[in-house]
């Protein structure tokens, strides 16, 4: 059985209170075709990152919610929902668990082993806890790197460089956008044509060619025009990197956004087609992955030889570097990962990608919370400009949404801010607010969020499970425990939160509430472990932080 599920809108709600309502349209939006890769397996995005473990689950949280009271709890077990428990009204009416291996089995090979049984499924991070919005749900996260890259290298603009990344996946396919929002000029290799068509359907990617010497002749041209321009190549690129290198063409930048963190299902080998790819795949998984990985290796050496050639080189978190390293590239971690090189000072405030979605439908709501946020928050200019640029170039998937790096005092401003706008009627229906895992205080992930931590503390996982415990207590909507979010089995634990405003003064008091632990989370951690931005930051905005150093 599949069914083709569409993002739900209006005023009128099936459920027996709005919060059971958001969540069953944040499930639809999540695999709305305009939102999700393959929604016909259930999968969001990130390899196989689902919002239910088969249809036959999905169709029991469906009914679950809509038969769900107000002091009621339902708990979702990798995509299965397996139980419903009298709580209270400012409890969470969901409770998530995705694809948590206990440490000793924490491998791709039980995982799969455990999903072909039926028993398990991949959460990645937005996609098992319904909260994923497409690629704006990346796009400024992205966007903000690319401009610290430029900070750091181009002073501050990326015009007249060309940046070469491969992935146009649904967190991948923002990279085209953010450098050209940068002004550079990106140019972006996937095997997958549907991937690079999709992207060029929701404006994110400006052109696509079969063609390197088109490709190449293009980026050149505009770089040296210093127009910003965006190209999707269709190839392999542990393929085509080495073709770029062998003809002494100059890259500025490179990254990568392929789906190396699961090597079966994520990454295609050099010299297969998607078709070959998945019959091998299928066939035999043990000799797909040695492929894939070998691939990985080959593309990886591609990206250390750019840096030595002179180009700014870093990881975008798909944990390509360490395949590479267990295939036996040693110098594979030659090259930084992009949180420690450009985003780990904005999480020491508790900044990161805040983001809500308008359960109604009607984009004029989404236009009324961006003027709040303009009145609320004029001095910080970075997020203006953001703003600018968002209600520009952004074309809304699924529900209309706003991302918004927020953080610690700002995020509960705005959530309680966006809770009055229901409540006077200015915004028509109830909000939903959450974030990505990937945040300042609910990921443990050596290879990404936590690499290099000023006090070696990288591997150290309580903080995440503290995160999802706190937002628990403080009344979150739904809330969740997840692993191998973005690097892989074996490589991270994270925590999401969803919260929903719906103009009540109960959803008041947990908005004040969840939108203050959770960013709080992100600048303990980082105070724990030394950092000065956090611990400034929790002096002067109070985090109460018993050991803090002076
Ligand atoms: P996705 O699975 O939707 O897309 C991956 C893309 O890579 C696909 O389009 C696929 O065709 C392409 N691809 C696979 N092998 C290739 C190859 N050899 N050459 C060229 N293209 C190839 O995944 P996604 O959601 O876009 O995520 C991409 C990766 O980034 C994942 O590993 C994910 O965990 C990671 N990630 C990064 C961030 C971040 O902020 N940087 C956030 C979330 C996830």
């Amino acid at each position: 059985m599949t069914r083709k599920i569409t993002a739900k809108t209006g005023l009128e709600i099936e459920c027996k209170g709005w919060e059971q309502e958001a969540a069953l349209r944040m499930l639809y939006n999540n695999l709305d075709p305009e939102v999700a890769e393959r929604p016909e397996d259930l999968v969001v995005y990130g390899g196989i990152g689902k919002a239910a473990r088969n249809w036959e689950s999905f169709e029991a949280i469906e009914n679950t919610l809509r038969n769900l009271e107000a002091d009621e709890t339902m708990l979702i077990q990798s995509g299965k929902p397996v139980a419903v428990f009298k709580t209270h009204e400012e409890a969470p009416r969901v409770l998530l668990s995705n694809s948590v291996l206990i440490p000793k089995w924490a491998n791709w090979e039980h995982f799969n082993e455990l999903d072909k049984k039926g028993l398990m499924m991949y959460g990645q991070m937005t996609a098992g806890s319904w909260i994923y919005i497409g690629s704006q749900g990346i796009v400024q996260g992205t966007y903000e790197t690319f401009a610290e890259l430029a900070n750091q290298n181009y002073d501050g603009t990326l015009r007249g460089t060309i940046t070469l990344t491969a992935g146009l996946g649904g967190m991948g396919g923002a990279q085209p956008l953010s450098v050209t929002m940068n002004e550079g000029v990106a140019l972006c290799v996937d095997v997958d044509e549907t991937r690079i068509d999709k992207r060029i359907e929701t404006r994110y990617l400006d052109i696509k060619t079969d063609s390197l010497d088109e490709a190449l002749k293009l980026a050149a041209e505009a770089r040296d025009a210093g127009k910003p321009l965006s190209i999707g190549l269709i190839g392999n690129a542990a393929e085509v990197h080495h073709e770029i290198l062998n003809r002494g063409f100059e890259i500025d930048v490179v990254t990568d956004q392929t789906s190396a963190h699961d090597p079966l299902n994520g990454y295609v080998p050099e010299g297969y087609s998607l078709e070959e790819a998945k019959k091998l795949r299928e066939e035999n998984s043990e000799e797909y992955v040695k492929l894939s990985s070998a691939s990985m290796a080959k593309h990886v050496e591609a990206m250390l030889q750019f840096q030595k050639n002179g180009a700014v080189v870093f990881d975008y978190g798909n944990n390509i570097r360490q395949v590479a390293f267990d295939t036996g590239v040693e110098n594979a971690f030659d090259f930084p990962g992009f949180v420690p090189a450009y985003i780990r000072p904005l999480f020491c405030e508790g900044k990161g990608p805040f983001r809500f979605a308008a359960l109604s439908g009607d984009p004029n709501d989404i236009a009324v919370a961006d003027k709040k946020m303009r009145e609320l928050f004029p001095e910080n200019e970075k997020l203006m400009r953001w703003l600018d640029m968002a209600e520009e170039k952004i074309a809304f998937q699924g529900l209309p949404a706003r991302i918004a790096w927020l953080g610690y005092g700002e995020r509960a401003k705005m959530g309680l801010a966006l809770n009055e706008l229901v409540k006077s009627g200015e915004i028509s229906a109830p909000i939903v607010i959450g974030r990505d895992h990937l945040d300042s205080g609910s990921v443990a992930s050596p290879n990404r969020e936590t690499e290099s931590m000023k006090d070696g503390s990288d591997a150290v996982g309580d903080w995440a499970i503290l995160n999802a415990l706190v937002n628990t207590a403080a009344g979150g909507s739904w809330i969740s425990v997840h692993h191998g979010g973005g690097v892989g089995m074996g490589y991270s634990l994270h925590a999401g939160m969803v919260v929903v405003a719906d103009g009540t003064d109960r959803a008041a008091k947990r908005l004040g509430r969840v939108l203050t632990t959770d960013p709080g989370m992100g600048v303990a951690r980082h105070a724990d472990a030394g950092y000065d931005i956090a611990i400034n930051t929790a002096k002067e905005r109070g985090v109460n932080i018993p050991m803090l150093k002076e």
